[in-house]
């Protein structure tokens, strides 16, 4: 094709573990509250309410060990360690007992977000677009297997922030396991291979400032880590 007026932005991927292959990305799903300490701390009470989501604009992507800006417009920039889900077939008003089928693989990944204006967006009552989807805010590592690691269902999910341990807990915390977003969010969606699905943070979110340096892990399926860069 080159009837296009510009040169089209290249398809958004994610490294798979090991380096060869790419996942290529069409859309990125994050769960709201998900865990019943974190919902405390962001001023709800937590209960099993159904899910709700926001969505991340794929361009947002940026991948492990980058420095990235402290980003435009906001004086409270807030790190959420989260497992990320990887759709691997087509999937569409699917039972949770049958949702682990359509998860390719797994990876870390961090929801970074402008808390002020989230906060601020969510008490007018307006979308958190501002607050969420924005310029390198969805960060990943290489992407495992389900094939080869299985489906965490458990296993200690951690964030520091210059060696300093910030969030701590146990995926086994989900108030929606991974089976139960994937058969909630394909009521709604059709679901396809190349849709991520951000689960949602432990309690422990925070501000960070240019210099800090992130670095996450959750067992049994990887580590993460960025660096917090000067505005521009
Ligand atoms: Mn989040």
């Amino acid at each position: 094709m080159n009837n296009y007026v510009f040169t089209p932005a290249p398809q958004a991927a994610v490294p798979v573990r090991g380096g060869a292959r790419h996942y290529a990305v069409s859309r990125i799903f994050c769960v709201g509250r998900n865990y019943a300490a974190h919902a405390r701390e962001m001023g709800s009470d937590p209960d099993r309410e159904p899910p709700f989501y926001f969505s991340k604009t794929p361009i947002d992507l940026v991948m492990s060990g980058a420095t990235v800006p402290y980003p435009l417009g906001s004086q409270n920039y807030h790190y959420e360690m989260e497992l990320v889900i990887a759709i691997g077939r087509p999937t569409f008003r699917a039972e949770p007992e049958q949702a682990l089928e359509s998860v390719w693989g797994y990876a870390c990944g961090l929801d970074m977000t402008r808390r002020d204006l989230q906060i601020k967006a969510r008490e007018a009552g307006r979308p958190w677009d501002f607050g969420k989807d924005f310029e390198q805010s969805a960060v990943m590592s290489a992407l495992v297997p389900a094939s080869e690691i299985g489906h965490p269902a458990s296993g200690a999910i951690q964030l520091s922030v210059n060696g300093q341990v910030k969030q701590s807990a146990d995926l086994r915390d989900l108030i929606w396991s991974v089976p139960e977003v994937v058969a909630n969010l394909s009521q709604y969606y059709h679901l396809q291979p190349g849709d991520l699905i951000y689960t949602g943070t432990p309690e422990g979110v925070g501000p960070i400032k240019p210099g800090d340096v992130l670095a996450g892990r959750i067992e049994g399926v990887g580590e993460i880590a960025l660096t917090i860069g000067e505005p521009e």
